[in-house]
């Protein structure tokens, strides 16, 4: 089958959002299992994001730059970093990072997600 550029981009922007908005809602004081739970699912999103040639560089990617998950502001941070490295190879704008803060919001208010606060 051919490739479609605009369901790639729109696959991406649509994981990029998960991604974000799950570092997001991460705890700030996670426990030791909430962490390990984190780190083992960006490594099975590496594995099996739908793309095969973005999956493979992105298991790169986290080789050289093993998730961060001891709590929201690294995991968020972290993210941030990862995606702008994507950036870099694909030739996009880099994001501001110090701007990452409200910038992702799941819509759930303060009940309602998966990690109590
Ligand atoms: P996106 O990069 O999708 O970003 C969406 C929005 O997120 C932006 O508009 C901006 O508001 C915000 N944003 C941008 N940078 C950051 C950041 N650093 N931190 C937080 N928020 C940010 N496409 C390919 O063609 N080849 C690939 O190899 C490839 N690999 C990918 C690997 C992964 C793991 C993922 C999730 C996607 C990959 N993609 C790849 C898709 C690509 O990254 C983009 O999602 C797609 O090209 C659409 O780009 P976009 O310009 O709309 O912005």
């Amino acid at each position: 089958k051919l490739e479609n550029a605009t369901a790639k981009a729109e696959l991406g922007r649509a994981s990029w959002r998960l991604f974000h908005t799950m570092m997001a809602r991460f705890p700030e004081t996670p426990t030791a299992e909430e962490s390990l739970a984190l780190k083992t699912y960006i490594q099975l999103f590496a594995r099996l994001y739908p793309c095969g040639d973005c999956a493979s560089h992105f298991q790169k990617l986290l080789k050289k730059y093993p998730p961060q998950t001891s709590g929201r502001n690294a995991a968020a941070g972290w993210a941030c970093f990862v995606h702008n490295e994507v950036n870099k190879r694909l030739k996009k704008e880099q994001f501001d990072c110090n701007k990452i803060g409200d910038f992702y919001d799941c819509g759930c208010g303060e009940e309602g997600g998966a990690k109590k606060e």
